[in-house]
């Protein structure tokens, strides 16, 4: 089972050290079943993150030696670097990535910006012609809609693209259902919202899990208050993979 949805890095005034993440989900595999994980580092949402930085802490997670799991990294590309003239292709050489993140609530991407938009193009086409993933971070802001992105699903048919957070859960189902390579994840999805996504989509091994974790410990235990550990957050977390279809 993978897990196609993990967090390193700095989040608000945590930093989730990957040697901490990678051996919770190591230790606790004989129970969930997880044994492939794809990770990336919210470091990027620094207003000072710089690549180098962030290969940095990609490079410290991916010498981690792990027992019977497999962790592979997401190039996680924003828009500064775009503007920072670095190519997507000879970015993606650091590491054997597993795919890019596009985060377009947390960095604002223009279409309209022309060096904004050969970027984009470069993301679909190295992910098209390498098979790879692009994960994209849904929701119901009109930048975020899973549909934001729709003319490069039709362009870049080679390309994996997972809609996370399969969030707003209508237009999820409607992309998912028109476009062969459009899949979504479970982070943040409640067990009713899974139901509601299996009765209305046709290929129901496109609901992949992702967990999100450990942002969904910051937010049980800041937003909710919730006092749990980050060992049984991830277990909380798998507690949905029994639902699936997969
Ligand atoms: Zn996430």
């Amino acid at each position: 089972m993978i897990d196609y949805h993990i967090h390193i890095g700095q989040f608000n005034e945590i930093y989730y050290n990957s040697s901490k993440i990678f051996s919770i989900i190591e230790r606790l595999s004989s129970k969930t079943k997880i044994n492939k994980f794809y990770y990336s580092s919210t470091s990027s949402c620094r207003d000072d993150a710089e690549l180098i930085k962030i290969e940095e802490e990609i490079n410290y997670a991916q010498n981690l030696i792990l027992n019977g799991i497999k962790a592979y990294p997401y190039l996680w590309f924003i828009p500064k670097y775009a503007e920072q003239r670095i190519n997507v292709a000879s970015a993606a050489k650091s590491f054997d990535y597993c795919g890019i993140k596009l985060h377009p609530a947390g960095q604002i991407w223009d279409e309209n910006n022309s060096t904004h938009l050969k970027s984009l193009h470069q993301i679909f086409r190295w992910a098209n012609d390498n098979k790879k993933i692009i994960l994209i971070h849904c929701g119901k802001q009109s930048r975020t809609l899973p549909s934001r992105f729709e003319l490069f699903f039709s362009e870049y048919k080679d390309a994996k693209i997972i809609l996370a957070h399969s969030n707003p859960i209508q237009e999820t189902i409607e992309m998912i259902n028109k476009y062969e390579n459009v899949f979504s994840d479970t982070a943040f999805v409640t067990q009713s919202k899974l139901e509601t996504l299996y009765s209305k989509i046709n290929d129901k091994t496109k609901i992949l899990f992702g967990s999100d974790f450990p942002i969904t410990h910051y937010y049980s235990t800041h937003l909710f208050l919730e006092k749990k550990t980050l060992k049984q957050e991830y277990l909380d977390n798998c507690n949905l993979i029994k639902y699936m279809q997969e």
